[in-house]
């Protein structure tokens, strides 16, 4: 009888719990309601912000993870998920490169072809020409022998035009082979200096062949089936980050590190502590980290990037690519602006077809609307209205929708701030004595002010290119405002970073003339 009380009493106060929980859930729908699309989407972006945090000691932990994970990538090949690959890179341009060379540059739906001439220490670059073409779409879903056939050719018709102006000084006649460093962004696993084979093809193009054959060879090949002059030498194969090192240390020899913050990111620098298995006469070799595909736990990732990823053509890869890269931050203010829309109504009833639609908010749409400091946000409106089809907005509207921007672009910039930090901190160049960040494990965090700054630190310069980096301002501001709280005092002075506009083309010319068989000279 008492039993039966008890499961009676029971049932009733879960009843009566349930009932509660039900009356609380609607109470705080109900209070949710009353609040504004505005005041809905604030708290959502409260919670956006938040995730995508990056305070001091987040930062020091990613450029520490970044460290140790350049130093487990060189140790092991899979070690880690940057692939630092190696480059066969030893000797860097320092100046005295003479004569006349060209670069190719194949990376993207266009490629470019230029010709450098080269005079020595007090001439330096006399001359260049440079020319773009847009490779046709059918190209790049046909096979390897056309897309290279095709180049070859535009090549050859370039190479043709070399006027006499490029001859001075050189004794270069009509016969002679041109040297030429090519510069090939697709995944290859290099095997010499100027040989390496095709991994995969990315970038929307979608040859049927070509994957695990040498592409200087394809080159080559392609070449002599043109017959007759001009004919090449591929000096150098490298990739564009590697070309922006090369086309840096040429005018200054602190330039220890390229990297190109556009469309995605990279980067490559100066190793000296080579493993075993890879050495040089010099201790030292240019590595690819292939920087994008960094991961550690730290990264601040929200469910927005998750989605992200999981949607994206190569989910579980290059996740700092997409944190930082500027193909994605526009998407992922899109998906944010869309969440906002969705949960809080924040554009009201307009229809939200375009805002649906991935990727088609470009960043440089949405630097112009972070750029907007005019009192009400005209350009955010206008950009709205072009961009989404979303015509009338008020003002508080656009104040959220410029700092959507602003949290995006802060966290994109202060990670690639971490990520230079890493790669200095990797080569004993980031003014702490205390901490190497390569001796396996992480060290405790300590404020700035505990800590030892190496007393004698050489200057370094990044070389640095790409759109991103070179048009939006405000992410460029606040990258180097994060390098700067990142670096003891000391180092941030000895720290340069220098936008090398297209320095990679150049770069990759000069870098055959320093690998030429023409003439050998002396190189650091
Ligand atoms: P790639 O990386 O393909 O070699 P770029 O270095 O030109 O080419 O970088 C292109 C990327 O730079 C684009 O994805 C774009 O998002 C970004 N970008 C171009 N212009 C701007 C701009 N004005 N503001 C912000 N980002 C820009
Ligand atoms: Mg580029």
């Amino acid at each position: 009888m008492q039993e039966q009380m008890a499961k009676m009493l029971i049932s009733m106060a879960m009843a009566c719990a349930a009932v509660a929980a039900v009356a609380a859930v609607v109470m705080v729908w109900q209070k949710f309601q009353k609040h504004s699309p505005c005041e809905q989407a604030l708290v959502l972006l409260y919670e956006f912000r938040h995730a995508c945090a990056t305070p001091l000691h987040v930062l020091r932990q990613i450029s520490e993870h970044m460290a140790l994970e350049m130093q487990a990538g060189l140790d092991q090949p899979g070690g880690s998920q940057l692939t630092m690959l190696p480059t066969f890179i030893e000797k860097l341009p320092n100046g005295s490169e003479e004569g006349l060379f060209y670069a190719l540059d194949l990376g993207g739906t266009n490629f470019r072809v230029l010709r450098c001439l080269l005079g020595g220490p007090e001439a330096r670059v006399v001359k260049q020409e440079h020319e773009e073409v847009p490779i046709p779409r059918q190209l790049m879903l046909g096979t390897s022998e056309e897309l290279f056939d095709f180049i070859a050719m535009r090549l050859i018709t370039f190479m043709q035009r070399e006027g006499p102006e490029f001859h001075r000084g050189c004794n270069l006649n009509d016969q002679q082979i041109r040297e030429l460093g090519l510069t090939f962004s697709f995944p290859i696993r290099q095997t010499s200096i100027n040989t390496g084979i095709l991994i995969q093809w990315t970038k929307g193009f979608k040859i049927t062949d070509g994957v695990g054959k040498d592409v200087v060879t394809m080159l080559q090949s392609a070449m002599d089936r043109q017959k007759g002059w001009p004919q090449i030498r591929v000096a150098v194969l490298i990739n564009d980050t590697v070309g922006t090192l090369a086309g840096g240390h040429y005018w200054n020899d602190d330039v220890m590190i390229g990297m190109i913050l556009g469309a995605g990111a990279n980067a490559c620098y100066v190793e000296g502590n080579l493993p075993n298995d890879i050495q040089t006469k010099s201790g030292k070799m240019v590595v690819n980290m292939e920087l994008g595909g960094f991961w550690s736990s730290h990264l601040p990732r929200t469910d927005i990037d998750e989605q992200l990823d999981n949607e994206s053509v190569n989910p579980g890869d290059a996740a700092f690519e997409k944190l930082i890269g500027g193909m994605y931050l526009g998407e992922i203010v899109r998906r944010l602006l869309l969440k906002m829309a969705q949960e809080a109504r924040l554009f009201g009833g307009v229809t939200l077809t375009k805002l649906k639609q991935p990727f088609i908010l470009v960043t440089p749409e949405m630097s112009k609307m972070h750029a907007d400091d005019s009192p009400d946000l005209i350009v955010v409106g206008k950009v709205l209205r072009d961009v989404f089809d979303i015509g009338q907005t008020e003002l508080p509207v656009r104040r959220i929708v410029h700092i959507v921007c602003d949290t995006v672009t802060k966290r994109s910039a202060r990670l690639a701030a971490a990520g230079i930090v890493g790669i200095l901190k990797k080569i004993g160049r980031d003014g702490w004595s205390d901490e190497v960040g390569v001796s396996g494990t992480l060290k405790p965090l300590r404020r700035n002010s505990e800590r030892t700054a190496r007393p004698e630190l050489k200057r370094t310069i990044v070389a640095m290119d790409g759109s991103l980096y070179e048009h939006y301002n405000r992410f460029r501001i606040y990258m180097q405002a994060a390098v700067h709280e990142l670096l003891s005092e000391a180092a941030a002075r000895k720290l340069v970073i220098e936008l090398s506009k297209d320095g990679s083309g150049v770069g990759a010319s000069i870098l055959a003339a320093c690998h030429s068989e023409r003439k050998h000279s002396a190189h650091t």
